[in-house]
């Protein structure tokens, strides 16, 4: 669409510049016209003669004009009316001009005037053409008409070189962008391929780290035992992050459907936050609830659903200062139900508020404490939400703690 609307301006103002060109070339010749008109008229009153009724003023080439007058041309009177009628009509254009003599048939006299004032002096043309049909008459000829209307076209010319040259930016960046999704969606897939092909691996290791724990030897040996429960964490921990970019691979290859379906959100909740305490007491942290009595059903996936929950309590427990202490609460208001994970971490700047949910974005903070990430964890939350048609959003202050708030509308008679 750019590069044909880019290809229609382009021809428009081309088409627009040669008008313009062809208007300035028949202004040209109406002012010339007029100018030789008047000093015809001229020379026949100082020669008290009648101007011939017909070919009075031929244009005989596009810088060429012939003057048929009936009657003797006195070569410096002409000169005068032509500089003084050229000057009236601000002409300020260099011409030859040249007399024809009907009794030697050649031209008497010719002379080069220069109402420009840029060149001092210029060749005159040796030679001009005859004309049969006249007797009596003049030739002027502009040697420099070209350069006097490019003069006068300046400002149209200007604009179409500075449209051409944003055109020509314009079209360059879109190559440049369109290069750069290409690059991007190469890497995207790369990524993607490449976490897909780790999922095999993590499964067998798996399998081989449940066996060796359950093993007599290693269960009576505390040193290889220790050894296979490291095997055993690191690899849940390696499926984690791997599931992480893929399941933003799926957001964003348009694979992904939601499986909706009627939650009991307190027994969810609490659910999720027995399995996310383990983590929090082994860093001496805790997870409280605070949930209302009255059972409240909301519709989601559950699988992304308690992705978004884990996500939002893995960064309360990452980004906390010492002890990690977070308190999960619910409120129910006008059909809604509103969750609230409040922890007591770092907190987070003002400025950054808006662009956390940016994917692979990431407070520098995040680096000085040490914590590890890909900046995709929100953006997974962010676009779950937005796909359920939640409303999620965040009140901190940096090094006050961070609250997020998630609104859920409520089903009022759910089918389970
Ligand atoms: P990932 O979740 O992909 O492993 P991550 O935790 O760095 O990596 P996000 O969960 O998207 O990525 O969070 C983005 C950034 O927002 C984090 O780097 C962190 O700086 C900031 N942040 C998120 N949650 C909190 C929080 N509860 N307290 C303070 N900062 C937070
Ligand atoms: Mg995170």
């Amino acid at each position: 669409m750019g590069t044909l609307a880019i290809i229609g301006l382009l021809v428009f103002q081309g088409f627009f510049l040669i008008r313009s060109w062809d208007l300035k070339e028949e202004e040209f010749h109406h002012n010339v016209s007029k100018i030789l008109h008047t000093v015809a008229e001229k020379i026949a009153s100082h020669n008290k003669t009648e101007l011939p009724k017909s070919k009075l003023i031929q244009r005989q080439s596009t810088n060429y004009y012939s003057v048929n007058v009936n009657s003797a041309i006195d070569a410096n009177i002409l000169e005068d009316y032509l500089v003084r009628e050229f000057t009236e009509a601000s002409m300020t254009i260099e011409f030859e001009y040249a007399v024809y003599d009907c009794a030697n048939d050649e031209y008497l006299y010719s002379n080069y005037c220069n109402l420009s004032e840029q060149k001092d002096t210029e060749e005159i043309s040796t030679s001009h053409p005859k004309f049969d049909d006249l007797i009596y008459y003049f030739v002027v000829k502009f040697p420099s008409k070209s350069s006097f209307l490019v003069n006068d076209f300046k400002v149209p010319l200007l604009f179409s070189l500075l449209t051409i040259l944003s055109m020509l930016s314009f079209m360059y960046a879109i190559w440049v962008i369109l290069r750069q999704q290409q690059m991007t969606d190469l890497q995207k897939d790369f990524i993607n391929n490449m976490t897909h092909e780790f999922k095999t691996p993590i499964s067998s290791i798996k399998l081989a780290s449940d066996y060796l724990i359950k093993d007599s030897k290693v269960e009576n040996d505390t040193r290889l035992a220790k050894y296979a429960d490291i095997i055993k964490q690191q690899n849940i921990r390696l499926n984690n992050q791997v599931e992480k970019v893929l399941n933003i691979a799926r957001l964003e290859k348009d694979q992904f459907k939601l499986n909706l379906e009627a939650i009991y959100l307190q027994s969810f909740l609490n659910k999720i936050v027995e399995q996310e305490q383990i983590k929090y007491e082994e860093q001496s942290g805790r997870i409280s609830v605070d949930l209302c009595d009255k059972p409240i059903y909301v519709m989601a996936d559950k699988l992304h659903f308690t992705n978004v929950i884990s996500n939002i309590l893995d960064n309360a427990l990452k980004y906390c200062k010492e002890k990690a202490m977070v308190n999960v609460s619910l409120v129910s208001k006008n059909g809604k139900v509103i969750l609230y994970i409040e922890d007591n971490g770092i907190g987070i700047a003002k400025e950054d508020q808006k662009k956390i949910f940016n994917k692979f974005y990431r407070i520098s903070t995040g680096n000085v404490h040490n914590v590890k990430g890909f900046g995709l964890g929100l953006f997974y939350v962010k676009n779950i939400c937005d796909a359920h048609g939640w409303l999620i959003s965040i009140d901190s202050k940096s090094g006050a703690g961070t609250k997020v708030k998630l609104e859920l509308p409520i089903v009022k008679n759910p089918i389970i």
